[in-house]
């Protein structure tokens, strides 16, 4: 899969649909990935052989949250205060000036993968987005506060365990339960989507980061499970740790479970955006380990800068 990943490009129109897979497509992108997938892309992904993919977040609808409020991780009440605070007094660009990529808290409701309704509420926008794309990736699937859900029957299911196992040591318990939860929901959309359609492209980022196993992509149910080997913002990875990442996932690859694809973020912005030489260093870690699988992005990046562009065509062999 060589896929590009954009939420950033205009789509409101239909020749703007229409011209961000042909954009997708001149760079060399056999997949694009973006959040709600046209009729128009849909056709014109047909046209040029390139697979359009719907964005699956693992966040509520409204709705949802509002009639099924135990369905939504529960956080401990210091880390609500920790995400309130982080609201309050910070300025909008906090991330950037602090350097704190990785909030403690994840901002917005997300839902808890133990709930059956939870799990149905997925299963139909799975349903929904393979009416008209052709694979879907997930996002967002991972715990605000980056290792558990403290709601009632995530609680009940450690207590269970708990009581099997009276040696075992809590973080233990709480991270293998969380992991357990993880790859329980991917096996069950990937089932699904499968179920649906049987050619469909099951894709995800591993985001937010897993910190009990920031490498536990190896065990999701999927075709393609992308993960980060270069990140959006600054200080950038050294290309060593590029190829430390890269070299890592691909040996705890587990090709029953998932094929690994090397995930590279790149914004457009003056302070974010890495030289054309850089770039094209990442994409060569990429190919030396990926057999070729590779996701960039955004497709924002390319467009601004037709340095880069050229650097993606070139390492994508059009
Ligand atoms: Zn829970």
């Amino acid at each position: 899969m060589k896929a590009a990943w954009d939420w950033h490009l205009p789509v409101e129109t239909g020749s703007q649909q229409q011209e961000i897979v042909e954009f997708a497509c001149d760079l060399g992108f056999d997949t694009l990935i973006v959040r709600d997938p046209s009729e128009v892309m849909a056709r014109r992904g047909a046209e040029l052989g390139v697979r359009i993919v719907a964005i699956v977040y693992a966040r509520p609808s409204d709705a949802f949250a509002g009639s099924h409020p135990e369905c939504l991780q529960r956080l401990l009440p210091a880390e609500d205060e920790i995400a309130r605070a982080g609201h309050e007094g910070t300025p909008a660009n906090f991330q950037l000036l602090s350097h704190r990529w990785f909030s403690i808290v994840q901002d917005g409701a997300t839902l808890c993968f133990e709930h059956e309704a939870s799990r149905s509420f997925l299963k139909e926008r799975v349903s929904r987005a393979l009416e008209i794309a052709d694979g879907v990736a997930f996002d967002g699937f991972g715990f605000r506060n980056h290792y558990a859900c403290f709601c009632d029957r995530c609680t009940d299911v450690r207590t269970s365990m708990a009581a099997g196992q009276p040696e075992a040591h809590e973080p233990d318990l709480l991270a293998r339960m969380s992991e357990t939860s993880l790859v329980a929901v991917s096996d069950v959309l990937y089932e699904h989507a499968k179920a649906i359609q049987r050619d469909a492209v099951v894709t995800n980022h591993v985001w937010p980061p897993f910190y009990p196993n920031e490498y536990y992509g190896n065990r999701l149910r999927l075709d393609f499970c992308t993960q980060t080997i270069s990140w959006f913002y600054p200080p950038h990875w050294s290309l060593e740790r590029v190829e430390f990442e890269t070299a890592e996932m691909k040996r705890l690859e587990d090709v029953k479970r998932n094929t690994f694809v090397p995930f590279i973020g790149l914004y457009s912005d003056p302070y974010l955006v890495r030289s054309p030489d850089r770039v094209r260093a990442e994409f060569e870690v990429a190919a030396r380990y990926a057999d070729g699988h590779v996701v960039l992005c955004n497709l924002e990046t390319p467009r601004h800068h037709p340095e880069i562009a050229a650097v993606v065509k070139d390492a994508l062999g059009t």
